[in-house]
């Protein structure tokens, strides 16, 4: 036999663009399933509920179960899991972070297809093969299996609150950071590169970053930017780590959250990370600093009060989050060059207090 690539798992539906959470029903019946459980984030019912039932209901697909959920527990997962109906084929989740990780979960649980439909951008997560839980108290990453399908609805994306849509855009843009973390620790000994994951969140990003526009609400904005995140997630899938999407700005995002009582969204706290890790790296920054000018993003943060004595102590912290990782943060010398530039870089100054 001749030899082959590695193999890897892609996602068998990908529908990003306007109006695909009416066509729910006939994406599913394509892939043939007609038994079905949906999660729902809080408040989504109300929401989304009529238009996903009446478009499962036209395509002859039952539901078998229905209902909110807003924990990422993982012993109510479990229980969750063990209790579907028997006849269950696939688990749907429609919702943010939360419900996407709750049903993912469930699915890799009980061997079952997941779809994922997240309404709004806020990470990369709807398109990731793991999943950030509660264990015993802590959250914890923990793995699990990448969609089987991912129908993402621009137009609700654009209704979900704006700094959702800000928080998807500093997800994306730590893709350049990280991966040149990856270089950095593939160089010193510590991991290996996959090219293709390279190349593929690479291309990513740049298109994403390159794509002109006139204001974040546009549908060719929103369109790049979710076929982006969409592409990191399989990137991950192809590295078969997350060590193509997240580098040393996650490890600071990942301490803040430990660190603070009321952390900001995900991407928010990686966008800020990953232009500060992006000056101690000296590449890209410029680049950095123009996506997050020209989108409103630095406005946004300037109006959350993020606080630099924070982001120094969570860089103190970040190579403790992942020890067997060799970010620049692993290294005192860069920790101490990105304290200092908490202290003398113009723009930050600007926008921490
Ligand atoms: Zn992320």
């Amino acid at each position: 036999m001749a030899a082959t690539g590695k193999s890897i798992a892609i996602p068998a539906i990908l529908k990003v663009g306007r109006g695909t959470l009416d066509q729910i029903g006939s994406y599913l019946r394509e892939e043939n399933f007609k038994n079905v459980v949906i999660y729902f984030g809080n408040g989504l019912i109300e929401l989304f509920g009529m238009k996903v039932m009446d478009s499962l209901k036209e395509a002859d697909i039952e539901v078998l179960e229905y209902r909110e959920i807003d924990t990422v527990c993982i012993d109510d997962i479990v229980e969750m899991a063990f209790t579907l109906p028997g006849k269950v084929q696939t688990i749907i989740s429609i919702g943010g972070g939360k419900v996407i990780d709750a049903g993912k979960y469930a699915a890799f649980l009980r061997g079952l297809p997941f779809i994922s439909v997240p309404t709004s951008s806020s990470s990369d997560g709807f398109s990731s093969a793991s999943a950030s839980l509660i264990v015993e108290g802590r959250r914890t990453s923990v793995p699990a299996r990448l969609a089987h399908g991912i129908i993402v609805d621009t137009e609700v994306i654009r209704t979900a609150p704006e700094r959702f849509i800000y928080s998807g855009i500093g997800d994306m843009v730590s893709k350049i950071t990280a991966l040149y973390d990856w270089l950095f620790e593939a160089r010193a000994g510590y991991a290996q590169m996959n090219d293709f994951a390279v190349m593929i969140a690479k291309k990513a990003v740049n298109s994403f970053v390159r794509t002109p526009f006139q204001n974040i609400q546009e549908e060719l904005f929103l369109k790049e930017l979710l076929d982006s995140l969409a592409m990191s997630g399989i990137a991950n899938e192809i590295a078969g780590s997350s060590a193509p999407t997240s580098g040393s700005e996650h490890l600071i995002s990942h301490a803040l959250d430990k660190l603070l009582e009321t952390p900001q969204l995900h991407g928010i706290q990686v966008g800020v990370a990953t232009y500060l890790m992006a000056r101690v790296q000296d590449h890209r920054y410029v680049r950095v600093n123009t996506i997050f000018t020209d989108t409103g993003f630095w406005k946004y943060v300037k109006t959350l009060g993020m606080k630099k004595v924070d982001f120094s102590r969570a860089i103190d912290m970040a190579p403790s989050i992942k020890p067997h990782r060799h970010t620049y943060l692993h290294e005192e010398f860069y920790r101490e060059m990105a304290k200092r530039l908490l202290e003398e870089d113009a723009l930050l100054n600007r926008i921490l207090v």
